[in-house]
């Protein structure tokens, strides 16, 4: 099973703190904040898997995916292993992320010209949502 994340601050830094109503709690360490999660299934592991693959395909490295969804970069290597997932090459640009609210991705998402040839893609980060783009290298 994996350790999620938490909910509060996305920190990964988190401890097991007894079990309440056959849930696992969590405490953060980060912002001393309790959470349950419901017993991790196979359809949120298949979520994930996807999402890291996606993200991996983006150009993040393994660290960098473990910090945003809470999957350790060890089982996102054994993904790209088994899956077979091949990065292509992309020498020209290289992947930036954004965090907005909804408020804030809607506004963005208004000007057009900030879209286009970007390979943006939105995904979501606890409350928040990320977009990773591409941006051109300087010759
Ligand atoms: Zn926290």
């Amino acid at each position: 099973m994996e350790i999620p994340a938490c909910p509060k601050c996305q920190s990964i830094n988190i401890v097991k703190s007894g079990i309440i109503k056959e849930r696992q709690r969590y405490l953060c360490k980060s912002c001393h904040y309790f959470f349950t999660v419901n017993k991790i299934g196979k359809k949120i592991d298949d979520y994930y898997v996807t999402k890291a693959l996606q993200l991996y395909l983006e150009g993040l490295s393994y660290r960098e995916i473990e910090r945003i969804i809470g999957v350790s970069h060890v089982s996102i290597s054994n993904w790209v292993k088994e899956f077979k997932i091949k990065k292509p090459p992309h020498p020209n640009y290289h992947p930036t992320y954004k965090i907005f609210n909804h408020t804030e991705l809607l506004e963005y998402l208004k000007n057009k010209d900030k879209l286009s040839g970007a390979g943006m893609i939105i995904t979501e980060l606890g409350d928040k949502f990320m977009m990773i783009k591409w941006e051109r290298f300087k010759d």
